[in-house]
Parts: structure tokens; C-alpha cells; sequence
């Protein structure tokens, strides 16, 4: 029998009866065997975070101040938890020790961890799991890198002798022992890790919403639920804004061709969105709508950069480029014309120091001319099934003309999984609709 990792979230470990829904979800699949849960989230919208009260601890702790008052919510989230679910577990001793490390000067990384470190304790105890630390075994170098592949041999080894595991994600170590954590949201990157050295049938990944939508809600109205897509496209959907899953989370198992399940804890009967390596034959051109998604950011800047002859002169855009990583600013596109090349990229990033990469490109490259426009927004229109299918930008660019709309922008990359067009960010949202009613409606 395969095994399923399951992650749950914040949000599905908030309180007693979400553990109690999460032990009924793991009763109903008994490949359901290793579960890596996030720390407490929030129980509503006024409520706190444990982790955002951990990091709170820390830094009145570095400033000297007293943690009491912020440690003991954090104390009361977790023993309301231990005493409404009858566990067995010596709460207290395990919170006293943490708040003894943090006013001790334990580090930043240390903290925030400790949310998720205490909740897998809770719900190893109330499912009568096992618990697996993950120091030691999610493994970053010195100098704070991840280190994947050593990661998925230790993991690998340690889990499969246990018959099942909770595992708290978000964090690992280094090889000096000291806990390091993934970026925010980190506990998705977790889970596809141990799916990964376990060789998973399938990753699930627990939240409280039901999969990914075409667009955004707050633009649209009810847009489409998207019931599958690969790695590739939800890559580009979520570059461009789309937030369900972190990010890093779709390296691991994109790699071991394993397939991530999203699925609503507080409505477990729906069956989510899947996110898969490849699609299976029958799904791999969509048959309802050309496109998966649509997603877009606001606040880019285009520096165009204009000189005769330019397509002739070797080296003219790495220079260019350099400009740029001279300062530390990373490029989002970079479409070219004959004696021209646009470099896009975010406005806050390259605001700070706008006059000097001026300066320099002007130095490394001798331009005609140097101009930036800003109020740039991007929206990406994705799908795998644009590739074979004749007349797609030009129905994105008649919905695009129809609602007045300028483009100032078009990209389209050669794996045709995308289109993105630049336009005013004040178009943003009549744009998105515009895409949206043309495609799905
Ligand atoms: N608890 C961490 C955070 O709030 C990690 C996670 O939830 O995935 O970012």
C-alpha cells in the first residue's frame, strides 16, 4: 500500500475542533500516515498567529523587554488545545522550556519554529502517531541554504522505519545543530519534502479553501474553480500572484513526479484542485476552456533602452543586465525590439536606486537613450491548452482592445504556456474581467 503525506495548515489546527476535524479527514484514507501540520493560525480575522506571537516574543526579548504577556496567549492557545482534547502530553513542561530558551536569547529562527514543534507534539499525541523531530534531518548548510538532495536521502532513511509519523514542518536544521526555518508559509515546502523521501502517492495539502480559482475572487466574481493543472502553469500562476501554495513547495515533488492535492479541511468532500507533473492523456488539452488561469501583479517599472545597431553588438544585453546586478536587482521579463531592449522590473526594488543604474547602463553601454515608465501591471494568461489552439492571443487582445484597453506590453515564451501583456496598473482589474468574460464566459 502507497502512503499519502498530508499537510494541514494554520488554519486547520487552530483550535480543538479543527484538530478533531483533521483526525476524522486522516481516519477516512489509511495511507494517510505521515502528517505535517503548521502551528495554530488564526481562529478568526482578529485573531493572532502563534508564529507571528513567537517572533513578537523574540523581539521584545531583544529589545529587553519583558515576553510575559505575549507568551502567556501563546501558553493558553496550545494548553486550551492539550486540556479540550483530554492529551496526555506535559504541556506545560514542554511551553516552560521554550519560554526559558527565548528569554535565554534563543535565536529568531528558533522561535518562530516553535509553533510548529509544540502542534506536532499535540497531534502526535491525539492520533497516536509518532513524533519526528525534523532537526537533523531537513538539512541546511552553514550558511543557510537548503540542501535537497542530502535532505531527501536522510528523510528517506529515518521515516521508513516508522509506520507513521507527525512531522512539524517549516523548519530543519543546519549542520551546526542551530534550527533554520524555510521562508514564511514554509510548512507547504515541508510536506513536499517528506512526500518526496517517501515516495508518496499523492501530497495533500490541507487549508481552508478548496483549490485554485481562474482568477481572483476580489476581482471576479464566483470565477471557476481550477479542478487540475501541472506544475508548470500553477509555477507561472503563482508568479504572477497567485497564492495558495508557497512557491518552493512545487520543486520537490515536481521532481519525484508526484501529484499535490489542494483540499479544504472544513469541506472535505470536495476533491480540490490537483496539481500534477504531467497530465494524464484524456486532460492534457483542456477540453472546456483554452485557458487554466489568470493572474497578474502591479507596481513594475520598464526601462527601455534604445541604440542603433544594437542587435549587432555582442554582449549589448548582458551589459545591460549587469547594470542591474550591480545594484541587486533582479529582472522580471526582458522583451527586445530591433534597436531596442525593455528590462522590466519592480518598482519598489528599483526605485532606491533608479538614477544610479541609469548612470551605469549609460556607461557600460552608450546608449541613444534611457527611459522608464512606471504603473506598469502584468497579467498572465496561462494554460496548457493555448499551444494548439489557433486564434487565443487574438481573442485576448479583442477583449483586451473592446474594454479600451493599451497594451503596452506583450510576452509570450516559447513553451506557449502563457501570454503576458503590460498595461496601466489603473487597467488592472477592468482588464482582468475583460480576460476573464472573454475566455470563460
Ligand atoms: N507557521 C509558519 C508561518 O506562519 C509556517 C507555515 O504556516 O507554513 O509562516
Amino acid at each position: 500500500m502507497g502512503v499519502v503525506v498530508a499537510k494541514f495548515g494554520g488554519s486547520s489546527l487552530s483550535e480543538a475542533t479543527q484538530f478533531q476535524k483533521v483526525k476524522h479527514i486522516i481516519s477516512l484514507d489509511n495511507r494517510r500516515l505521515f502528517i505535517v501540520p503548521s502551528a495554530p493560525g488564526k481562529r478568526n480575522s482578529k485573531d493572532e498567529k502563534v508564529t507571528d506571537m513567537l517572533l513578537k516574543c523574540h523581539e521584545l526579548n531583544e529589545k529587553g523587554e519583558d515576553i510575559a504577556d505575549v507568551f502567556n496567549k501563546i501558553r493558553e492557545r496550545f494548553t486550551s488545545i492539550a486540556s479540550d482534547l483530554k492529551l496526555k502530553i506535559d504541556i506545560h513542561g514542554v511551553l516552560n522550556e521554550i519560554e526559558v530558551n527565548i528569554r535565554s536569547g534563543a535565536s529568531k529562527m528558533y522561535c518562530a519554529s516553535r509553533g510548529e514543534y509544540v502542534n506536532g507534539m499535540l497531534l502526535a499525541d491525539y492520533l497516536g502517531y509518532n513524533f519526528f523531530d525534523p532537526a537533523g534531518s531537513i538539512l541546511f548548510s552553514d550558511d543557510g541554504n537548503f540542501d535537497s538532495e542530502r535532505t531527501n536521502r536522510t528523510v528517506a532513511e529515518k521515516l521508513c522505519s516508522l509506520e507513521n509519523a507527525v512531522i512539524p514542518g517549516f523548519y530543519g536544521s543546519k549542520d551546526n545543530g542551530e534550527i533554520q526555518t524555510f521562508s514564511r508559509g514554509g510548512s507547504d515546502i515541508s510536506g513536499a519534502i517528506v512526500a518526496r523521501a517517501l515516495c508518496a502517492e499523492v501530497y495533500e495539502n490541507w487549508t481552508d479553501v478548496s483549490g485554485f480559482l481562474m482568477a481572483d475572487p476580489r476581482i471576479v466574481e464566483n470565477p471557476l474553480e481550477i479542478r487540475e493543472l501541472t506544475y508548470r502553469e500553477l509555477r507561472e500562476l503563482s508568479y504572477m500572484g497567485a497564492t495558495v501554495l508557497h512557491e518552493d513547495a512545487i520543486f520537490p515533488v515536481n521532481k519525484a513526479g508526484i501529484s499535490t492535492n489542494i483540499r479544504n479541511t472544513n469541506y472535505p468532500e470536495h476533491p480540490g484542485t490537483i496539481i500534477r507533473h504531467v497530465m494524464r492523456t484524456e486532460e492534457a488539452i483542456p477540453k472546456k476552456h483554452v485557458i487554466t488561469g489568470i493572474a497578474g501583479k502591479q507596481g513594475f517599472d520598464v526601462i527601455t533602452i534604445e541604440k542603433s545597431m544594437m542587435n549587432s553588438e555582442v554582449g549589448f544585453g548582458m551589459r545591460v543586465l549587469q547594470a542591474l546586478y550591480e545594484f541587486g536587482i533582479s529582472f522580471e521579463h526582458l522583451p527586445t525590439g530591433i534597436d531596442s531592449i525593455c528590462v522590466v522590473v519592480d518598482h519598489k526594488n528599483f526605485d532606491l536606486y533608479r538614477n544610479s543604474v541609469i548612470k551605469r547602463i549609460y556607461e557600460l553601454v552608450q546608449p541613444d537613450s534611457v527611459n522608464v515608465s512606471e504603473n506598469m501591471a502584468i497579467i498572465a494568461t496561462v494554460g496548457r491548452g493555448m499551444v494548439r489552439n489557433p486564434g487565443t492571443a487574438s481573442r485576448l487582445f479583442t477583449a483586451l482592445s473592446e474594454a479600451k484597453i493599451n497594451i503596452r506590453m506583450i510576452d509570450q515564451g516559447s513553451s506557449e504556456l502563457s501570454i503576458l501583456v503590460g498595461i496601466n496598473d489603473e487597467d488592472f482589474t477592468k482588464a482582468v474581467k475583460a480576460i476573464y468574460n472573454a475566455f470563460v464566459k
